[in-house]
């Protein structure tokens, strides 16, 4: 394995829309800027995928999905074999893939480090699951014998964000792939250059052509003429609750395809007047800072019982006057930019929503620097429910704390929002934290810590955060069909 070294200047191989394991330019001739999140300047243009280029990459994934097709007629076990060589080149490549998502997303090197790590587990663990995803005999009535298989659902197109591009490529294609499905890949916008290099990687390691593809493009493009597409079998999605909407849309007018969303969320996490508030102010920290406040699953409305709201405060203040932003290269760095304009004047805007409708800045609320798009972590005290910052999805360093006096209270306020992605609870007591995960409508419920996804937690939202489970077995539902076989036998007992 490489060791991770950081590179500012990693040079750009791969710029083009990847099908068939061949690189093509677009049909319509057109490209698209990448914007480096740390000055805005353009790091390169991409060749700019739409409808054309979606036609073109579900014709492949149909060919390679066809039953006599070598990914068809290959070995479940095979399938895995062919995921772990993946992994293996990925692993080989490590601290390059680091740097082109550093580069092209603004997080700290380390963490980008960090996310390859990360998706190198996530695939290998569903390299495990291709020759284990069985079905049931069942003990019908009468002189029958009843079986179900669990077959891929055929050519899945899949659309992601830029928070963590390499690391929701894994979410996407392991298990799609585990399952025996083909692909069609759009990334965001901002962030296509670690998606593509991974198409150089899926060739490299020997999958036949067409199983993988690479649409780079923009939403309302290449987006939507993959979740409007007549011979796309399943869409996933992540990204805002609004897009995930205009997909569930487009699949319900054209075919009916399966789809899966996994969208926004304004989590709470409840921190009760028992705990140990050193690990809490910590744990809070993170689950709103981490990876620049850009998580879907962030800790964004910081729950504080009113006898210890004060200390915690004081606490929540210091942790992010402490924050080290800037360059993502350098190793002390814990935040980096923002994605791109549009976010960081949706933060900046935000914040000052924020100080309008009465809430107490702590620290923070302005810009880092003059290029670029940094923003100080920042921290509101005297939050109330109905402000614009407690109530929408930031998706910035911006932490809102509440403050709340009981337990029936609390689960009140927590579940008063359409999201229903996350949440967390930090307590000594077992018994409150069991209360409330109980209670409490949401995905994933965290007791004494925070935002913990390995390969194998189910992961997904109750009620607008979206529909479905990725990760861990639960996924491999996202990516296969029930087909129930019934045989007639000789009769029973004879
Ligand atoms: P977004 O618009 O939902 O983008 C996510 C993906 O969907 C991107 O690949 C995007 O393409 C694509 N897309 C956009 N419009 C589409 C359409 N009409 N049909 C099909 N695909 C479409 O998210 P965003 O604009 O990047 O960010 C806006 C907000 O979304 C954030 O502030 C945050 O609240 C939320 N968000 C959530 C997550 C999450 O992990 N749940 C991640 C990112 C953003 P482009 O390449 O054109 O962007
Ligand atoms: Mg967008």
């Amino acid at each position: 394995m490489s060791d991770p070294t950081p590179d500012r200047n990693p040079p750009i191989k791969y710029k083009q829309i990847f099908i068939n394991n061949e690189w093509h330019n677009s049909v319509s001739g057109k490209v698209f800027p990448v914007i480096n999140p740390c000055n805005g300047e353009k790091i390169c243009d991409i060749q700019e995928g739409d409808k054309a280029d979606v036609d073109k990459a579900v014709v492949a994934a149909r060919a390679a999905f066809k039953a006599n097709a070598p990914w068809r007629t290959m070995d479940a076990s095979k399938r895995g074999k062919l995921i772990n060589k993946f992994c293996d080149l990925l692993e080989r490549d490590l601290s390059y893939v680091a740097n082109l998502e550093t580069l092209d997303n603004g997080k700290p090197f380390l963490d980008a480090v960090d996310d390859v790590r990360a998706t190198v587990d996530f695939f290998r663990y569903f390299a495990g699951w291709c020759d284990k995803i069985t079905g049931k005999t069942i003990p019908v009535d009468g002189d029958y014998m009843t079986f179900t298989r669990h077959e891929p659902v055929g050519v899945c197109a899949q659309i992601i964000p830029w928070n963590y591009p390499v690391a929701m490529l894994s979410w996407k294609w392991a298990p799609a792939l585990a399952c025996g499905c083909t692909v069609i890949l759009k990334p965001a916008e901002q962030t296509p250059l670690s998606a593509l290099y991974c198409g150089a990687l899926i060739k490299e390691a020997g999958f036949p052509p067409g199983v993988v593809n690479i649409v780079p493009g923009y939403g309302p493009t290449a987006g939507a003429a993959l979740s409007e597409h007549m011979d796309v079998d399943k869409i996933a999605f992540t990204g805002s609750t609004e897009v995930g909407k205009l997909i569930m849309q487009a699949a319900g007018r054209s075919n009916l395809k399966r789809v899966s969303l996994e969208l926004g969320g304004k989590s709470p996490l409840v921190i009760f007047a028992d705990c140990d508030l050193d690990m809490a102010a910590m744990w809070a920290h993170g689950a709103i800072m981490n990876n620049h406040g850009q998580n879907c699953c962030a800790g964004s409305r910081t729950f504080v019982q009113d006898s210890i709201y004060d200390q915690f405060v004081e606490k929540a203040r210091t942790m992010s006057e402490m924050r080290q932003v800037g360059d993502p290269y350098d190793a002390m760095t814990q935040q980096g930019p923002q994605i791109d304009e549009a976010q960081f004047e949706k933060i900046l805007g935000l914040i000052e929503s924020g100080k309008k409708e009465g809430a107490k800045l702590e620290f923070g609320g302005a810009r880092v620097g003059e290029k670029g798009y940094f923003i100080q972590p920042t921290v509101f005290s005297n939050v109330t429910d109905n402000m614009r910052i407690a109530r929408e999805e930031i998706f910035g360093p911006v932490q809102s704390i509440i403050k709340f006096k009981d337990m029936d209270e609390v689960v009140e306020r927590a579940n008063n929002t359409s999201y229903g992605l996350a949440a967390g609870v930090i307590t000594s007591d077992i018994d409150k934290a069991m209360t409330f995960a109980q209670r409490v409508q949401a995905g994933s419920v965290w007791i004494n810590c925070y935002d913990i996804v390995t390969p194998q937690t189910p992961f997904g939202g109750f009620k607008q955060s979206g529909h479905g489970r990725e990760v861990g077995e639960y996924a491999l539902k996202e990516y296969t069909e029930i087909k129930t076989i019934t045989i007639k036998v000789p009769k029973k007992n004879s």
